[in-house]
């Protein structure tokens, strides 16, 4: 991989960058998750590159939901297996009734095991839909072809970077949706039960903290409504827009102004 100058001071961006694109050059992650990555980029900056309180009640929620499961599911695709192996095997020992599934639009059977090896060297002891077993009604994409043991009968499916088309398709099936996704504005935001907007390894961090807290003091987390989570989501991301605009406007007076009057 890339050598990477840690004074940098995007060095964690430049850091998971450097990590997909050897995860495309390895066959996990395609052209287009690159650029998916880029479009949750952009979000997070305007997120701050935090989670937000919104997205923290959302996460409380999540843990909730899905140690009350009879059978939770967690989709995997390319670039959340290139991201974030680690932090789903960590879940996955602290819900062992959470089923890992590899699920893909653009699948290959070499692809589909290249991921599985992946989370398997992480941690994850079973991961399924390598050979996927059943197909979701009503889905033309390859991103129809599910496990039998897993998202073709799970009653809440954790998606993220998921596509619209399939939160959907999930959610006809009567399988409560819960999304993480940066963008408030995409589909599968839109359609989730549950949309939790932030950062993929960090949102999963935290899943696993609350569900380690919920595991010893058990509470109930009402889960906030979809459209409050997305509403609070944008109003982040507006607020922290005006402030940079008026930080970048007073820069702009103070660099204008005489050198005598300047005092910085
Ligand atoms: P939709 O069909 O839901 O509208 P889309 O076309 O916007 O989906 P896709 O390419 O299917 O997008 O999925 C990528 C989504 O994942 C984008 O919305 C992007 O903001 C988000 N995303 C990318 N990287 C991350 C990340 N690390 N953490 C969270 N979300 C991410």
């Amino acid at each position: 991989m890339t050598w990477i100058d840690p004074s940098h001071p995007r060095f964690e961006s430049l850091r998971v960058r450097a990590r997909l694109a050897a995860a495309a050059r390895a066959g996990v992650v395609v052209p287009e998750g690159l650029i998916a990555h880029g479009r949750g980029e952009a979000f997070d900056y305007f997120l701050g590159e935090q989670t937000t309180p919104s997205a923290a009640r959302a996460i409380r929620a999540a843990a909730a939901w899905l140690r009350r499961a009879r059978s939770p599911v967690l989709s995997v695709n390319g670039n959340v297996a290139a991201l974030a192996a680690p932090e789903i095997a960590a879940l996955s020992r602290a819900l062992p009734t959470l089923k890992v599934e590899v699920n893909l639009f653009h699948r290959t059977p070499r692809r589909a095991a290249a991921i599985a090896r992946r989370l398997r060297r992480a941690g994850v002891r079973r991961v399924l839909g390598v050979r996927p077993t059943a197909r979701i009604r009503g889905l033309p994409s390859d991103r129809a072809w599910v496990d039998a043991d897993g998202i073709a009968q799970a009653d809440v499916c954790l998606i993220p970077l998921e596509d619209g088309d399939r939160a959907e398709a999930l959610r006809r099936r009567g399988c409560r949706v819960i999304s993480i996704d940066l963008n408030p504005l995409s589909r599968t935001s839109r359609v989730a039960d549950l949309p939790i907007v932030d950062e993929l390894s960090r949102a999963l961090r935290a899943l696993r903290k609350e569900l380690e807290r919920e595991r010893s003091t058990p509470r109930a987390a009402p889960a906030p409504s979809a459209e409050w989570l997305l509403a609070e989501a944008i109003a982040a991301m507006r607020r922290r827009l005006a402030t940079a605009a008026t930080r970048g406007r007073s820069r702009r007076r103070r660099s204008a102004a005489p050198a005598s009057r300047r005092r910085d």
